[in-house]
């Protein structure tokens, strides 16, 4: 008798999180590598919020909390949605939990079972067919690539929808392309999802404030306030204000499908950390310079990185309006050998290559869904990126 449960079978561990991890052990091994695989902003969490959880804990706000969030993060996120959104949503009507990816675990978790299927454009943020596959559910992938700008377009949405769709997944800007859905992309899809009253939509909008000029950030419950009653618009602070290791996630939707979370929540995590809700809350309600400082270095950065990969043999970039990854094309360098004699006969060989040849960390882009790209995250400081830019050259001029 097996004793890991047939249920742990439907997941494979997070590609990212793995790469990521490989990267540091191989650095604390003292290795000479510059990992781009970490999704998360190299910056500092800002001052102020490390002072709102010291005083926290210095209040003696050391104990449980109410299970999906504390009052005053509670009231902090419902000013956020108003200010940035203009959404009302009201304390019953708003989770917190640990991280987005929580919060989406239980979002699927409380709705998803066997026979039903959630509908998850590729390239994807790679937990998220997994998550749905956990529930005994079915993802149907529908593919988004370059040709379409990485986005959906309202036809393949029409033609993935079945009797049986339960969720459809955006994430915009997205992990791992930086594409981003403007307000009238939304409001094609908003018209073919009028004609399917059961299907909800799960907004993964963490990348919010890292949105570039020239594209402004939208979301589904805003564009179609007709459809808010089967939105759940996830976003939370890991990405904005620097706070990946605090674990703060947090959504609004409609109250029945927030107490599901909440039930749930309460058998297994119960509150996230009563700390990181004072951060968290201190982020959400304090002087919001941090993000425009943040955007402009990535911003910055994106521009190096585009076209750094662009002038490279075999590599083409398109340039994301948001978020801070590359999703460049690796076409090119597929079937041919690195100059270290490997066969590089797919995307996940090239990254492969890249770490063991050039000392550079990126994903492999079958973890997203689309192949033959890498992702790279330039959340890293620019004489690191400038120097695996360089790297990566070198890697691509030598694959023969
Ligand atoms: N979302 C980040 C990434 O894609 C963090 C790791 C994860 O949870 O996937 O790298």
């Amino acid at each position: 008798m097996a004793f890991l449960s047939a249920t742990l079978e439907r997941l494979g561990a997070s590609p990212t999180v793995a790469m990521s991890n490989r990267a540091a052990a191989l650095k604390a091994e003292g290795r000479d590598l510059i990992a781009l695989a970490a999704g998360e902003p190299d910056f500092d969490t800002p001052a102020h919020i490390r002072a709102a959880a010291i005083e926290a804990m210095e209040r003696g706000e050391t104990r449980y909390t109410a299970v999906d969030g504390t009052p005053a993060l509670k009231a902090a996120i419902a000013a956020k949605f108003e200010r940035d959104n203009d959404l009302a949503y009201g304390a019953d009507e708003i989770t917190v939990g640990a991280g987005g990816k929580h919060v989406i675990w239980n979002a699927l978790l409380a709705t998803l079972g066997p026979g039903d299927e959630a509908i998850v454009p590729a390239p994807y943020w790679v937990s998220y067919p997994d998550m749905v596959r956990f529930t005994g559910a079915t993802p149907v992938i529908v593919p988004a690539g370059p040709e379409q700008r990485f986005l959906l377009t309202a036809d393949a949405l029409a033609g993935a929808i079945t009797d049986r769709t339960k969720w459809l997944i955006l994430n915009s800007p997205s992990n791992p392309t930086g594409a981003g859905y403007r307000a009238d992309d939304l409001a094609a899809l908003a018209e073919v999802l009028r004609r399917h009253p059961e299907v909800h939509v799960l907004a993964d909008d963490i990348y919010e404030h890292i949105a570039f000029p020239g594209f402004e950030f939208a979301t589904m419950a805003e564009v179609a306030p007709d459809l808010k009653a089967r939105v759940l618009t996830v976003n939370g602070v890991s990405k904005a204000y620097a706070m990946t290791g605090w674990r703060i996630g947090f959504a609004c939707g409609p109250a029945p499908l927030i107490a599901a979370i909440r039930k749930l929540q309460s058998q297994s995590t119960t509150n996230p950390s009563s700390i990181s809700q004072a951060a968290a809350a201190a982020a959400l309600t304090g002087p919001q310079d941090y993000l425009a400082e943040a955007r402009a270095a990535f911003l910055r950065r994106r521009d190096v990185v585009v076209a750094a990969l662009n002038g490279m043999p075999g590599v083409t970039c398109d340039t994301p309006v948001g978020a801070f990854y590359v999703y460049p094309s690796v076409a090119g360098l597929i079937g041919r050998r690195s100059a270290g004699g490997r066969a590089l006969d797919s995307d996940e060989a090239v990254a492969e290559a890249l770490l063991e040849e050039a000392g550079v960390a990126v994903v492999f882009g079958a973890a997203f869904g689309l192949s033959p790209h890498i992702r790279i995250s330039y959340a890293a400081a620019d004489d690191e990126l400038a120097k695996a830019m360089a790297r990566i050259a070198e890697f691509a001029e030598g694959c023969r």
